[in-house]
């Protein structure tokens, strides 16, 4: 569903992603930790090509993200793509002059087109699935991080996506909001969402991913079920990172 085939990026002279292929089927939960450096957020935002790669190809859902078109045509292309991928970030990018319910209609509105009624309806029901319905009128400003980023969830699903990339959605949280994010993702993973998430959080990751890969220094270093990349991890680097973090 989600392929990506020997990815590599470099800045200048320095090479972030050294020929990482990763496989996501549809309804999948693929978590991806590693050291700070280690290219995880570079990687999620190749697929999107918020970052393009300078090696190797994306692919969602049977078409290639990163394809070589005329720059008209790509521009096209793109924003298309980019419309079936939802993304959240560390640091909550709601629009801060916009009210959680504009910052969910906004993108359906303009992109889909879809009626000011239609669009409020919408943004009450993924409001609603994420526990902010009471909120729905109230500025980012008004709003804990918590509650922030669950509006940003919110938004990111109103465009009904077929993939949702988390970076670090929750590192910027005090530690007693943290939960209440995680629980509206463990919600998304019962729906069968399909989901890649980098996080620092081992046991939000052993708990809700099919599978974790351990990135380091650009490359991904071991992959399988969280119960064996956690409890029986085969490679030296793997150990010594989970020492430093569980
Ligand atoms: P963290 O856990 O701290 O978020 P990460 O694994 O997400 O780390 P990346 O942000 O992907 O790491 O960065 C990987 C490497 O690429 C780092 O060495 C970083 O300095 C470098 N890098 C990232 N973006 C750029 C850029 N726009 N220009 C130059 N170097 C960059
Ligand atoms: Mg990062």
């Amino acid at each position: 569903f989600v392929e990506i085939r020997h990815a590599q990026k470099s800045f200048g002279t320095l090479e972030v992603l050294k020929d990482i292929s990763l496989t996501v089927e549809r309804g999948q939960i693929v978590g991806i930790i590693g050291s700070s450096g280690s290219g995880k957020s570079t990687l999620l935002r190749a697929i999107n090509d918020l970052d393009p790669l300078t090696g190797g190809e994306i692919w969602l859902d049977g078409v290639q993200v990163n394809k070589q078109l005329p720059h008209r045509q790509y521009e096209k292309h793109i924003n298309e793509m980019r419309q079936h991928v939802g993304m959240v970030f560390q640091h909550f990018n709601l629009f801060p002059h916009m009210t959680a319910r504009e910052n969910v209609t906004m993108a359906p509105m303009l992109l889909k087109k879809i009626s000011k009624e239609e669009a409020n309806k919408l943004a009450e029901e993924q409001l609603d699935n994420v526990g902010m319905l009471e909120r729905i009128d109230y500025y980012p400003s008004q709003l804990s991080g918590g509650q922030k980023q669950r509006v940003a969830i919110a938004r990111a699903l109103a465009m009904k996506p077929k993939l949702m990339l988390f970076d670090e959605a929750t590192s910027a949280l005090d530690p007693e909001l943290v939960e209440e994010v995680n629980q509206v993702m463990k919600n998304l993973a019962e729906q069968h969402m399909t989901m890649i998430i980098v996080t620092h959080e081992m046991d939000f990751a052993a708990s809700v991913c099919d599978r974790v890969l351990f990135m380091d220094k650009g490359v991904v270093v071991e992959e399988g079920p969280p119960e064996v990349i956690f409890k029986t991890p085969t490679k030296d680097r793997t150990r010594e990172f989970l020492r430093k973090h569980i």
